[in-house]
Order: structure tokens, then sequence, then C-alpha cells
């Protein structure tokens, strides 16, 4: 069966009451820029609170529906096989039509249910479902009706045209991006950061991302990755525009000045301190970082107590109560796994102590951050004004 349409359902959409419309038209604009990367030629609108994507000429249908699969806000795909003419003998002729090719094997119990959104068309819904159950049943005596647990619903809907459509494919869930705001992702290369943005833009928040490197320490191939993995996160969020923060000076002055074993957590929190800036002056509105209770040293309560005390912004941490394997899973179903566990070097890696803190005392902190007065604010502010801007599409 080669569609020309389908059908999309949204979920949560629906709750919105007045202000749908809006959701309905953000998730159009994420749709449209999804399908701008197939190949074909596609209209999405909407008709009388109903989103169809129509494609126009030959295209590739694995494609649309992994391109669609990415949009959040969808729930269902629905190819939909549609009927300009709506004679009722016509209907009918097309419905058996579809299942004839749609479910070659006719072993299965069916259903059939009509809407009738256009109250002029003169055969009821009730009559409609009987009639077309019917129509089925004489030209696949092998199949059965069970109305309560059926194998294949059946659905037509006579509207402005007449929608055909039984095949329901599951789509990301969510809320569109551009709903909710903006946030600024601290993107590092691996295997957490990369799914909590996916997590908070599949909230309909659009996605920014800084990254911290450390040359010469940390190498073009580690940044070239991060860049590779906001790439893959912005197969689903939309491009993100990527803020490259050249680390290295301040880093080398926390390690000059500072007990070494407190260093990873002084250094995360000049990272929450400048990616705040950033994120503020690009209307960001909150944080967005990997982190999960426990997984390492910098993530004791104590520790994101520690880096959480330098923000005034929300920090949205939406893995916190995973486990590693649950990440793991994630990221291997939004596809940056493989990205993730390649082996550059990571700019925290790089000086950590053999016996980093695990408890930071939070007076002891701020204590040891005095040491770094005399220099700090001017380098903070030329890490800020000499970030390098990369867009990821
Ligand atoms: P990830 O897998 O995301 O790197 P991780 O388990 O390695 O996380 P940490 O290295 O402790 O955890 O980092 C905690 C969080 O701090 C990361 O999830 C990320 O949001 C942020 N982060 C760490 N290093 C960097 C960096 N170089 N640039 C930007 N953000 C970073
Ligand atoms: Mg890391």
């Amino acid at each position: 069966m080669v569609y020309q349409s389908f059908l999309i359902k949204y979920a949560e959409i629906g709750t919105k009451g007045k202000n749908r419309y809006l959701f309905e038209d953000a998730l159009i604009h994420q749709i449209k820029n999804a399908l701008k990367k197939v190949e074909g030629s596609f209209l999405a609108s909407k008709e009388s609170g109903r989103i169809y994507v129509q494609a126009m000429g030959s295209y590739d249908y694995d494609e649309v529906i992994e391109a669609l699969q990415r949009v959040f806000g969808i729930a269902w795909i629905c190819p939909v096989l549609q009927l300009e003419e709506k004679d009722f003998e016509k209907i009918k002729k097309t419905v058996v039509a579809y299942v004839d090719e749609v479910y070659p094997d006719r072993h299965f119990t069916f259903k059939v249910e009509s809407r009738r959104a256009d109250k002029q068309y003169p055969v009821h819904s009730e009559q409609m479902n009987r009639d077309l159950g019917e129509a089925v049943l004489k030209a696949f005596p092998e199949t059965r009706v069970d109305v309560h647990n059926p194998d294949v619903l059946l659905r037509v809907e006579v509207r402005k045209v007449v929608n055909i459509y039984s095949l329901m494919i599951p789509g990301p869930g969510g809320m569109p991006v551009g709903t909710n705001g903006k946030a600024m992702l601290l993107l590092s290369g691996g295997i957490d950061s990369p799914v909590a943005g996916y997590m908070i833009a599949k909230r309909g928040v659009k996605i920014d991302a800084v990254y911290f490197h450390a040359p010469p320490y940390t190498s073009d191939r580690a940044k070239q990755k991060v860049v590779d993995l906001a790439r893959q996160v912005a197969r689903y969020s939309g491009p993100i525009p990527l803020h490259v923060v050249n680390f290295t000076d301040i880093q080398l002055y926390i390690y000059d000045k500072c007990p070494h074993e407190e260093l990873t957590i002084i250094m995360r929190r000049y990272m929450m301190r400048i990616a705040e800036e950033i994120a503020r002056a690009n209307d960001g509105l909150a944080l967005i970082t990997g982190e999960s209770i426990g997984q390492v040293a910098s993530q004791t309560v104590q520790s994101l107590a520690s880096t959480n005390e330098v923000c005034q912004m929300p920090v949205f941490r939406p893995l916190i109560g995973f486990d590693k394997q649950e990440i793991v899973d994630i990221s291997h179903k939004i596809g940056t796994f493989e990205t993730s566990i390649q082996p550059y070097e990571d700019c925290c890696t790089i000086f950590v102590a053999k016996h980093p803190v695990i408890k930071p005392n939070l007076e002891r902190i701020r204590k040891s951050e005095e040491h770094l007065e005399e220099k700090i604010r001017e380098m903070v502010r030329t890490a800020i004004d000499t970030a390098e801007m990369i867009w990821c599409d």
C-alpha cells in the first residue's frame, strides 16, 4: 500500500484547553522541520482539530516514519488511505481493498469503528459499522468480528474526505519543542548528558549547549565527539547552538591555587557559573546536567548541593534517580551510545585527584575559592568572551 497521507495523533496536547492551538502549531512546525531532511515534498497541516502529513509525490515510507518518530508531541502516526469520493458503495469497495492489501493473512478478528464528523452524511455510523463489517466478512470469510478485543480496529471517518486506517505506529510522546522555553545543557562527551538533553527536549524545551574543553589537554577529536553528540540530540530537539568554552586557564589556575582533592568540585562550580551566564545572555531559563545521585564522587548529594549553590537558575537533572544501566538503555535508543563510548579524554578526567573529596564541606570550598580572587573574574570573562559557537543541526 502506498499511503499519501498520515494522520498524526497527539496525547497530552489534547488537555491544553484554550492554548491547544499553540501546541498544535508548534507540533506542525516541528514536523515540517523533521521532514525537511527527508527526500520528497510534504505538507503538514491542521484541519478541524486533526494534524495531517501529506506526501506530494514519491517518498521513502520508512524514512518518513523514522523522522516522525523523532518529533516530540506525536503519540501515534497513522498511515491513512484518503478517499475524496464519499459514495458509500465506493467506501465499501475501498475498505475491502484496503484490508486485502494490508492484511494478506486473513486469520484475524476485527471491528469497524466508523465516525461521521460530516453530520450531513446520509449513512449513520452504526449502519456504516454493520455494512462495512459485512462487506469485509463477505470478501474474507476467514476473518471474524470481535467487538471487545479485535486484532484489527478498522477506522473509517467521514470528514471533508474519508479516512480509512488501522495501523497506529507509536511516536515518541512528550511535548513539541518550542512550547516550554529554553535551557542550557552542560554537554560533555559522556553517556549521561546527551540523554539528559534528550529528556528535557522531550518536554518541549528548546536546547542550547555548552562544552568546556581544555586544549591541549583535550584534543580536537574530543571536541568533535561533543559536536557529534549535539548533532545526534538535535535530530530530536531541533538545531542546537553549541558554545565551546576554553577552560584551560581556569582549570590550571584552580589546580595551582586550590587543594587538589577539591579540584573537581571547584571546577564544576565554575562550569555552572559560566554556563548560567551564557544561558542568561541567550534567553535560557534553566541549566541541564547529566548528573545522577551517587554515580561518581562529584555526584554525591553533598557534591550536588555544592555545585548547585552557585546558580540562581533552576538546574534540571532528569537522570537524578536513574541507574547507569537505565541511562545506557536510553542512549542506545536515541543513538548516542556508540559516540559516547569513544575513548577521547574528557577535560575533567585530566587533573582528577587520586582521592577527590566525596562529601565537600561548603565552608571549606568557599574558602578555597577565595584563593582564586585575584584573577578568576577576568579569566571567566575571557572564557565567556572567547567562546566559539558551533551550530549543530
Ligand atoms: P557525562 O556522561 O554526561 O559526561 P558523567 O557521568 O561523566 O556525565 P561527570 O563527568 O561527573 O559525569 O559530569 C557531570 C555533569 O557535568 C555531566 O553530565 C555534564 O552535564 C557536566 N559536564 C561534565 N564535564 C563537562 C564538560 N567538559 N563540558 C560540559 N559539561 C560537562
Ligand atoms: Mg563526563
